[in-house]
């Protein structure tokens, strides 16, 4: 019988960690790709973080995802950042690059990739939300060339905020139906399973089969939002795409390996089903 024995460490630290997928995701690309590695979910207080990072460094642990709400505070255990780390402002992804410990940002990826081939229809977005997922979106907008971006938030002041900082524009929340877009990405909470389930980020009154839609929620896979957007022609792009890219992207910082994006989508949507 043979018996294995992982050589590399793995893992993702959160608070709470809750049902993260991104053990299945990766645990799954290892087995496909025969890599002896393990990776497995640490759920850790924001007060343990420094602990986390001694114990990465020491050990060490050969790479990391990491999640709300630990993006920041990370950043001051990295020795070396990212250009995208940087320009979202928030770290991801650890991995070692020769003796260092490198931060690095694959949420624009898990944004910027679904929309790429659409890009070239897309002049015209409207951001929905201004937490943390709203940044990565941003440097996605950018990487993907998009000129015209808005940017519209429940709470004014943080859309403000965003809007100085990445040098683009705002539009009031009560007005963010009033206009075209070619692209709208939700990226509030509205929508998710739980008391927000039926709640449209959007109103879709001027919207059509020129509009693509994007909704990072993806739990529930088909948001009211999606939903929706369906019923008036819009394309729609379902948030899971979000979570394969930014996962995929991590892979191939720790491993070299471009992992089947079927496979990895076909795996995810069982497991969402189930
Ligand atoms: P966050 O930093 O907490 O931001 C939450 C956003 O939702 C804020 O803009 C907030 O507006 C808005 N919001 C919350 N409740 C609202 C309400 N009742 N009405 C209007 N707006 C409301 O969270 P985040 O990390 O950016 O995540 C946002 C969403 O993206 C979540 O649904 C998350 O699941 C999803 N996400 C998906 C992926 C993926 O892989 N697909 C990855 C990351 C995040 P205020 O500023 O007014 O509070």
């Amino acid at each position: 019988m043979s018996v294995f024995r992982p050589e590399k460490l793995f893992g993702i630290i959160g608070h709470p960690l809750g049902h993260t997928m991104s053990p299945l995701l990766h645990n799954w690309g290892f087995t496909e790709h025969k890599i002896p590695a393990v990776y497995m979910a640490w759920p850790t207080e924001p007060e343990k973080v420094k602990s986390f990072m001694r114990t990465f460094r020491d050990l060490p642990i050969s790479g990391a995802s990491v999640t709300i709400p630990h993006k920041l505070s990370v950043m001051n255990y990295t020795d070396q950042l990212t250009e995208r780390a940087e320009s979202v402002g928030a770290v991801n992804t650890l991995f070692w690059r020769d003796d260092k410990i490198v931060g690095d940002n694959t949420d624009a990826a898990g944004v910027s990739e679904p929309l790429r081939p659409y890009s070239d229809h897309i002049h015209k977005a409207l951001l929905i939300g201004a937490g943390g997922a709203a940044r990565a979106a941003i440097t996605g907008f950018k990487e993907l060339g998009i000129k015209k971006i808005f940017i519209t938030n429940r709470t004014k002041s943080k859309a403000d905020e965003l809007a100085e900082e990445f040098k683009i524009s705002v539009v009031d929340w009560d007005n963010r139906g009033d206009q075209h877009y070619d692209l709208i990405v939700n990226s509030t909470s509205l929508g998710m399973s739980g008391k927000f389930v039926d709640i449209n980020p959007m109103i879709m009154d001027n919207q059509d089969e020129h509009t693509v839609v994007f909704d990072l929620v993806y739990n529930p896979m088909e948001t009211v939002f999606i939903r929706e957007a369906k019923a008036k022609g819009c394309r729609a792009i379902h948030g899971i795409e979000m979570f394969i890219h930014q996962g995929l992207e991590q892979f191939r910082l720790w491993t070299g390996i471009n992992v089947d994006e079927k496979k990895a989508r076909e795996l995810l949507l069982e497991h969402l089903r189930g």
